[in-house]
């Protein structure tokens, strides 16, 4: 058994050290002696202490009673080898009973190759925090910048429409109605991939207030009418909550179910319906949004709120849109402490909703 148990204690990958309790050195393996390049003879005359770097010596003793008084434990330290060279280690101690008096047992590992990953890790992590960092300070500046002559575009664009300075003919109005659509268009990616940008650096704040919901779901149903009209959608809402005064950031709501119901016109045939619902508890509204349009396989539904994903890309070339709106909208949700749903089946329709706590904190100033 002797035997057995030498040839172990030589053979292991891990340095194997017995200390009294005053940290000398009673007993060490082969690959201790190797790992630190001391002779056996030498460090067997040594204590603990001197294969520690001076500067973490103190420490060392601290967390050694530490893991010594909760029955064992691990320490993560420095060793320092015979020629000053320094290696990551990691100590696993336990008290043992040797030769009948009470000694510290140490499995110590070599971890220089583990530090090593570790720190690539984290180097990579931090690179990519970094590169993610700069593109969205990128995609926010590189926004502003775009929303400028855009804005000039469209505003211009609107007026050569209103035909106020001179008629067009087809062909002009034909062209300059794209140009204002095509404008506007690029205006609401860039709007959504500020928002984005904005979220994804953590700028992105909520303003709670209080406001009346079915005041404001009234005004995004004026808003949308026009639209639901050119496809000869019956726009409706369906509420028998009436005067019912949540506390949340009115603009990020609004914003929320202006997205909800304009999917819901757009993926819905002419002729079809929506309805805005709502419903309340005393701490949850919930909001809903359904309609009898193109309806959501359900593979499909699993990636609704990852962004740049429209489902049916030659539907989507149909529709024009970001794939952008229901990422804000799951955002927008989720600051609040929210939730949101679909419920959808191919050729029947589809059910967009979300709950949110009806008093958001509102912050002093
Ligand atoms: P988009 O700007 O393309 O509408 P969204 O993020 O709002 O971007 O929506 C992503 C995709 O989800 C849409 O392109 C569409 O394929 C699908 N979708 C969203 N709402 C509906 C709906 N009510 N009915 C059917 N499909 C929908």
């Amino acid at each position: 058994m002797e035997k057995l148990f030498e040839t172990i204690f030589n053979s292991v990958n891990d340095g194997i050290l017995i200390y009294d309790l005053k940290g000398h050195f009673l007993e060490v393996n082969q690959i201790t002696c190797d790992d630190l390049g001391y002779q056996k003879d030498e460090l067997l005359q040594m204590t603990g202490m001197d294969i520690i770097p001076p500067e973490l010596g103190e420490k060392f003793i601290g967390q050694i009673f530490e893991k010594m008084n909760q029955g064992g434990g691990i320490i993560e330290t420095m060793g320092q080898c015979k020629d000053g060279s320094l290696i990551p280690i990691e100590f696993s101690i336990r008290p043992i009973e040797y030769k009948g008096n009470p000694a510290i047992l140490a499995v110590v590992r070599n971890i220089t190759e583990r530090k090593k990953a570790e720190e690539a890790m984290l180097n990579s992590k931090l690179a990519a925090e970094a590169a993610n960092q700069a593109k969205s300070e990128f995609l926010t500046n590189m926004s502003h910048e775009l929303r400028t002559p855009l804005n000039s575009i469209i505003g211009f664009s609107d007026i050569l429409c209103s035909e106020s300075f001179g008629s067009l003919n087809e062909t002009q109005k034909h062209y300059i109605y794209n140009v204002n659509k095509s404008g506007k268009h690029l205006l609401e990616l860039i709007n959504d991939m500020l928002d984005l940008s904005k979220i994804e650096a953590g700028k992105m704040e909520l303003f709670p207030e209080e406001f009346v919901v079915l005041d404001t779901i009234n005004g995004i149903k004026t808003t949308m009418m026009p639209l639901a009209k050119k496809k000869e959608i019956d726009l409706k809402c369906s509420s028998n909550i009436e005067d019912s005064i949540i506390v949340a950031d009115v603009l990020k709501f609004k914003q929320i179910i202006y997205n909800l119901v304009s999917n819901a016109i757009k993926f819905t045939n002419k002729g079809g319906s929506v309805t805005i619902g709502l419903d309340r508890s005393d701490e949850q509204i919930s909001i809903f949004v359904e309609d009898n349009g193109l309806g959501i396989s359900q593979n499909d539904q699993k990636k609704l709120f990852d962004p740049f994903i429209q489902v049916d890309s030659s539907l989507s070339k149909e529709y024009s849109g970001t794939g952008l709106g229901l990422v804000l909208t799951k955002y927008f949700v989720e600051m609040h402490g929210g939730d949101v749903w679909v419920d959808s089946e191919v050729g029947k329709g589809s059910t967009f909703g979300f709950s949110i706590p009806t008093n958001l904190e509102i912050k002093p100033n």
